[in-house]
C-alpha cells in the first residue's frame, strides 16, 4: 500500500528523520490559521496518489498574502486527472542542494538496495537514464540493523557526511515498515540542517496486519454492499454494467467493451458456484449504479448452474436491459427461463457486448 505524502512524513518523523513543518487541510481557508505558524513562505502540495506531480502542477509556491487563493486554485485542479481533496502545505525551505535517496529490495540479490543520486529533485529517471554512473547503489544485508559505515561511505560519496544519519534512519525505516520502497526526492540540505522535502513509502500488502494498518478508504454504499457478498467490484464511469464469475471472464468483458469503444460501468465477479441469491444481488447492485442503462451478464455454468442465474436474474427484476451470455451446466433450461420473461440471451460474448453497445454507445 502507498501511503501518501503527509502520511509517509508522519512515519518518517517517527524514525527522526527531519520534515518540514506543515499541516493537512481540506478547504482553502484553513490555511490561513496556520500560516503564523509555518512562516512567510509556504509550498502547498496536492496529495494524490501520482507520480510526477510537481510537474503536473501539484506543488504551487505562495506567501502569507496568497496562500488562501493559492490553495483554492490546488483544489481547483486535478492532477494526471485525480482531483485534489487534501493539500499538505509546509514551511518553504531555503534548499541549498537537493539530492535523491531510495531503498527498495533488489529482486536478483533479495536484499535490501539503497541509491543514491547527488543530483535529485523531478528529473531523476530521466538522469538516470542518460549517466548510469550519476546513481551509486549498494546493498546492505537484511540481517544487519544499520547501514556499515563503509558501505554509507561508497554510497555518499563526495556528498556532505550529515546526509547519513537521515539515509541510516530511511533504512530503519524500511526495515521497521516492511517497506518495498522508502524514497526520499528531494533530501535537501540547508543552512538549518538536512530534510526529508519529499517523501514516499511503499508497505507491503502482506505485512499490513503486522503492521497495524487498517486500510482507510471511504467505501460507498455499492461497495460496502458488495463486500458484504463477498463480491470483487470496481466502479468505473461508464454505462454498461459488467457481471461475471471468474476474474479472467469478468475482465475479458471489460477488454470486449473498450474495444468496441464502449464504456464499462464496473468490474463485478460474483465468483465460483454463484447461486440464484448472489446472481440476484449482483444484478440489483450492478443496476443500482446511477448511468447504467444496460448490464452484460457474462458466465460459464461450471459449479454455477446457468438455471440458478436465470432465476437470480429475473428475480432481480430489474428495469435496465440485461443482455445474457451464459454456456455450460443447464444452459438450456437458463436459456427457456429467460426467454419465457423476455430476456436476451446471446451466444457469444461477442455478440453480447454489441447487443450491450446498441443500447448504450
Ligand atoms: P513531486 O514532484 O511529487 O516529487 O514533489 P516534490 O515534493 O518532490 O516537490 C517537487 C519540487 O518542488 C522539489 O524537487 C523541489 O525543487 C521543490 N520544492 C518542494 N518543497 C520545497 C521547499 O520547501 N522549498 C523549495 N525551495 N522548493 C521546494
Ligand atoms: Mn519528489
Amino acid at each position: 500500500m502507498k501511503l501518501l505524502e503527509y502520511e509517509a512524513k508522519r512515519v518518517f518523523a517517527e524514525y527522526g528523520i527531519p520534515v518540514p513543518k506543515g499541516v493537512v487541510i481540506r478547504a482553502p481557508e484553513e490555511v490561513a490559521a496556520h500560516l503564523p505558524d509555518l512562516g512567510d513562505g509556504v509550498v502547498l502540495k496536492a496529495q494524490v496518489d501520482v507520480g510526477g506531480r510537481g510537474k503536473a502542477g501539484g506543488v504551487l509556491f505562495a506567501d502569507a498574502k496568497t496562500a488562501v487563493e493559492t490553495a483554492r486554485e490546488l483544489f481547483s485542479r486535478e492532477i494526471k486527472g485525480v482531483p485534489v481533496g487534501e493539500i499538505l502545505v509546509e514551511e518553504r525551505l531555503p534548499i541549498e542542494h537537493e539530492y535523491y535517496v531510495s531503498i527498495a529490495v533488489d529482486r536478483s540479490s533479495r536484499q535490501p538496495v539503497v541509491l543514491f543520486a547527488d543530483a535529485g529533485g523531478v528529473e531523476i529517471e530521466k538522469m538516470a537514464e542518460e549517466d548510469e554512473s550519476a546513481v551509486r547503489r549498494v546493498i546492505v544485508s537484511p540481517l544487519l540493523s544499520d547501514i556499515p559505515p563503509f558501505l554509507m561511505r561508497e554510497l555518499l560519496g563526495g556528498a556532505p557526511k550529515e546526509l547519513a544519519p537521515v539515509i541510516n534512519s530511511l533504512y530503519h525505516v524500511f526495515q521497521g515498515k516492511d517497506a518495498m520502497l522508502a524514497e526520499i526526492n528531494p533530501l535537501v540540505t540547508t543552512a538549518r540542517g538536512v530534510y526529508a522535502a519529499d517523501a514516499k513509502l511503499i508497505v507491503d500488502d502482506n505485512a499490513l496486519a503486522r503492521q497495524g494498518i487498517t486500510v482507510n478508504r471511504d467505501l460507498s454504499e455499492r461497495e460496502r454492499e458488495a463486500e458484504k457478498h463477498g463480491f470483487s467490484y470496481v466502479e468505473l464511469d461508464g454505462s454498461i454494467g459488467v457481471i461475471g464469475n471468474g476474474a479472467g471472464l469478468t475482465m475479458s468483458t471489460l477488454d470486449l467493451i473498450e474495444f468496441y469503444n464502449g464504456r464499462a460501468a464496473n468490474f463485478l465477479d460474483v465468483g465460483g458456484g454463484a447461486d440464484q441469491e448472489r446472481v440476484m444481488h449482483a444484478v440489483k447492485l450492478v443496476a443500482s449504479m446511477p448511468g447504467v442503462n444496460v448490464i452484460v451478464v457474462n458466465l460459464l455454468g461450471g459449479i454455477t448452474r446457468c438455471d440458478e442465474v436465470a432465476k437470480g436474474i429475473i428475480a432481480a427484476g430489474v428495469a435496465p436491459t440485461v443482455i445474457v451470455r451464459m454456456a455450460g451446466t443447464n444452459e438450456e433450461e437458463g436459456r427457456r427461463l429467460l426467454a419465457e420473461c423476455g430476456y436476451r440471451m446471446l451466444d457469444s460474448m461477442d455478440t453480447a457486448v454489441k447487443a450491450a453497445m446498441e443500447v448504450s454507445p
